[in-house]
């Protein structure tokens, strides 16, 4: 499975990277944005792991583009709501 690079993602949304920086080019928000996020959510609603794992490219392309970043704040922005969000979708075999 091909993983799209951020300059390949869907080119409906203005929501997308500006590197270096990584701050969203249409609200300015750290990339993923809200709006991003929420587009991410229904492009990839069906399979979580493809969304994940394009997350985690975008992180390393992110952590060499800013290396004076914690990579715990790294991880948080890129992948730590996607854990947030999938643990609150239904039909998810949390532990009892
Ligand atoms: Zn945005």
């Amino acid at each position: 499975m091909k993983i799209p690079r951020p300059d390949e993602v869907d080119a409906t949304t203005t929501h997308i990277p500006a590197r270096p920086v990584w701050s969203c080019v249409t609200c300015d928000e750290p990339w993923p944005c809200r709006d991003r996020r929420e587009q991410l959510i229904v492009e990839y609603r069906a399979d979580v792991l493809p969304l994940a794992l394009y997350l985690a490219a975008c992180l390393v392309d992110a952590a060499y583009d800013l290396p004076d970043t914690p990579a715990g704040d790294l991880y948080q922005r890129f992948l730590g709501w996607l854990r947030n969000w999938s643990a609150r979708t239904p039909g998810d075999s949390a532990p009892a």
